[in-house]
């Protein structure tokens, strides 16, 4: 904490980058620390690996972001300007994208690592790497409180820490909730935050296309594997196209799976241009992240991973069914 304190305050110009894909936990953090940065007088920069999904933008006013993808001769500029580049809610250079994957090998700027997944990679000069925790967003907090600058905290700042740990908590169910979660939750209301327009801005702005899909994948394509507590749920490229599918559209879909009485996994395959994407939950004894890593070049979480697999829909799925005995305790 010293060590991040001393280069927060000795260097002027920072960066700030997160995960592709975005989700709450990336944005929340990210605005946060922006935010937290911004009040300790810093030049700061977010920059994203590709757009963040529509729902998650009303948290990005007032933040000076730009995407990498969109502007890649920007960011590594604005990069190898910076004396400080924090990563958060990631802790693999893969994470960011084969293409801003370069930036590191490009910018000299001491990298400060911010994240609570699993396994890290030593790729940055500062790792602040806490597993049990259960959000990067509540690790920001309990940054700032160990720096010593809570009352820094206003409630912008309030605002992302909020978004970050409700979205990575399943709305604060998961196993990884601890006191201090909701320690700092109460503090956050303390300072003044509405918490109920996070609920709202996250979890009401469905189109009618995003409930149809989901309505869809539930009624004709989840599927129980027999005598086995695991569920799956696939989409390919035309169901997806034919629901008018915008980013986002499926985020905490797999989640459903889950809510079936008995089910212990479950797992999303959503076909892309190349490949397939995949999405793992568990609960009890059943862990997803080697799993997804040994089989499907992943990582995440015990209890929630992501994979990929160059396979057709199909035989990724086939795949997936003859490996699940290496799921069971
Ligand atoms: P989601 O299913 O929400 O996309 O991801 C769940 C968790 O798994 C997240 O914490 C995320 O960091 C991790 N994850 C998702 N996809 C990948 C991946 O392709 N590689 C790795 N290493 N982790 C992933
Ligand atoms: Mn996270």
């Amino acid at each position: 904490m010293q060590e991040l304190k001393k280069r927060i305050e000795e260097n002027e110009n920072q960066v700030i980058t997160t995960h592709k894909s975005p989700d709450g936990d990336a944005i929340g953090s990210s605005v946060a620390w922006y935010r937290f940065l911004k009040k300790k007088n810093r030049n700061v920069v977010l920059i994203l690996p590709d757009q963040p999904p529509a729902f998650l933008l009303p948290f990005l006013r007032n933040v000076d972001y730009l995407v990498y993808e969109d502007n890649p001769d920007y960011a590594t500029q604005i990069s190898c300007e910076a004396n400080v580049l924090f990563c958060l809610d990631y802790n693999a250079k893969g994470r960011v994208g084969t293409e801003m994957e370069s930036l590191f090998d490009k910018t000299t700027a001491f990298k400060i690592m911010i994240d609570h997944h699993t396994n890290p990679d030593a790729f940055c000069d500062l790792m602040i790497s806490r597993p049990t925790v259960c959000s990067t967003a509540q690790m920001i907090y309990q940054c700032i409180q160990e720096m010593g600058e809570l009352d820094k905290i206003d409630v912008t700042i309030a605002e992302g820490i909020y978004l970050g740990i409700m979205t990575d908590t399943g709305s604060f169910r998961f196993p990884s909730v601890d006191k201090h979660t909701h320690q700092i939750l109460a503090h956050l209301l303390e300072i003044g935050l509405e918490h109920h327009h996070i609920h709202e801005a996250i979890y009401d702005v469905n189109s009618m296309d995003r409930l149809q899909l989901r309505g869809y994948a539930i009624a004709e394509k989840l599927e129980i594997l027999e005598g086995l507590p695991i569920g799956i749920i696939s989409l390919t490229l035309d169901e997806l196209n034919r629901f008018n599918y915008q980013k986002g559209d499926t985020e905490g879909l797999v989640n459903v799976i889950l809510s079936i009485e008995g089910m212990q996994v479950g797992a999303f395959f959503t076909e892309r241009k190349e490949g397939v994407k995949i999405s793992f939950r568990s609960k009890g004894n059943y862990y997803v992240n080697e799993f997804s890593a040994r089989n499907f070049g992943g990582g995440g979480h015990k209890y929630a991973a992501g994979g990929e697999s160059s396979d057709s829909l199909d035989v990724t799925i086939e795949r997936f069914k003859s490996l699940v005995w290496e799921l069971i305790p």
